[in-house]
């Protein structure tokens, strides 16, 4: 048996106004005029939160565009473009929900590393430290600001940049900043947490340090989305120390089988990851016949609407490349269904699968 041994973010501050202290966080980290570069949610363009951001000297902010989810080809142009307009940068903060702290890792790991961000996707491959990266989430749920992993859609896989050079030097989780996010955004990317929760806590990979974070992120999801009347500054609170615990969870198990047949959704169809989950674990009763129970539960409660027949009228060929890009998720599936989870999940089962969604 050999245990990972993992990376760790390596500065974490919390608290309801924390973003205030981001200027007196980074100044030490500013290195002889090289600008900082605040990757910023592109939800946030002309609005006044753009004021607080210390922007100081030749610093700049970059809105990133989030209509889709980030490919290696956006990453690769932005990392160009500040190494054509200043040789180096100081750092780069990413401010925004999971799209923009994942294209901040990505960008900081490709301002030191050569070629294509497609290079480096699969575990282990980044050479060099990126530059100075912060995480500042403005969306809580996918636990992308403790992962050590970037989700990138490349020109032949979604696949991340897994590495100990990945997760960030800090972060900064301030509730405050996800209190704009419209209820449906809200609901879809808080059930990544809940559902990273059932996936890791019922999977074979478990162990008592995935555990205690998994039992806690589920916890405060509870109270989020099932106990709680109205949403409140308290909900805003509580999500993103479910994020936090739920990324931490994962740190040591894996999803399961919502994220692996969402995969193929999204490489097909673009389906974005919160709601892709949430469609497909809509339809997950059999392998987690409580957790699909209380998310319906959820979605009733919460008033969202969950997508159906998006797989309706896709050719044989469609089924296949998703069948093939779910299928080569292979520790998801292991974790899911344990080591002869090939025996149980077959291409017509999935097929199955993929046709009620
Ligand atoms: P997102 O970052 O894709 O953003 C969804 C939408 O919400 C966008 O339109 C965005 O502009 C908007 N938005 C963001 N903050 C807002 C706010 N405060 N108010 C109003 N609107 C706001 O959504 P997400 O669910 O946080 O992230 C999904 C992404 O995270 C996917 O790309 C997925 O691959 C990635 N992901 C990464 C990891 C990891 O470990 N690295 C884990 C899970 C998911
Ligand atoms: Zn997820």
């Amino acid at each position: 048996m050999k245990f990972r041994n993992f990376k760790m973010v390596d500065y974490v501050i919390y608290g309801r106004g924390s973003f205030a202290q981001l200027a007196e966080i980074i100044a030490p980290r500013r290195k002889n005029g090289a600008p900082m570069i605040f990757l910023v949610d592109h939800f946030f363009e002309n609005k006044p939160f753009t004021k607080q951001i210390p922007v100081e000297g030749t610093d700049k902010v970059i809105f990133a565009d989030v209509t889709y989810e980030p490919k290696t080809t956006y990453v690769d142009r932005i990392s160009k473009e500040l190494k054509d307009e200043f040789g180096q940068v100081s750092g780069i903060i990413g401010i925004g929900g999971g799209s923009t702290m994942d294209l901040a890792k990505a960008v900081s790991l490709m301002m030191t590393n050569d070629g294509s961000s497609a290079d480096y996707q699969g575990w282990d491959l980044v050479k060099k430290p990126g530059v100075y990266k912060v995480g500042i989430p403005t969306l809580s749920g996918t636990g992308a600001e403790v992962s050590r992993t970037t989700v990138l859609t490349g020109p032949t896989r979604k696949l991340g940049m897994n590495s100990d050079f990945t997760p960030f030097d800090q972060i900064v989780l301030d509730p405050a900043l996800t209190s704009n996010a419209p209820v449906n955004q809200r609901f879809y990317t808080g059930m990544d947490c809940y559902i990273h929760c059932i996936e890791s806590l019922q999977g074979t990979y478990l162990n008592e340090f995935s555990k205690s974070y998994g039992e806690k992120a589920l916890e405060l999801c509870r109270k989020v989305f099932v106990a709680k009347e109205k949403w409140n500054d308290e909900s805003d609170d509580q999500l993103m120390m479910a994020s936090y615990a739920g990324g931490m969870s994962i740190a040591y198990s894996q999803v399961g089988v919502a994220h692996a047949v969402s995969y193929g959704l999204s490489y097909l169809l673009g389906t974005k990851h919160g709601i892709g989950n949430c469609i497909v674990f809509d339809k997950l009763e059999e392998y987690y016949p409580e957790g699909v129970k209380e998310f319906k539960y959820m979605v009733e409660k919460n008033k969202v609407e969950i997508p159906q027949n998006i797989t309706k009228g896709l050719s044989d060929a469609d089924f296949n490349k998703m069948i093939d890009v779910s299928l080569g998720m292979k520790p998801l599936w292991e974790n899911a269904l344990g080591k002869d989870w090939e025996k149980i999940m077959t291409r017509d089962k999935l097929r199955a699968l993929y046709e009620k969604l």
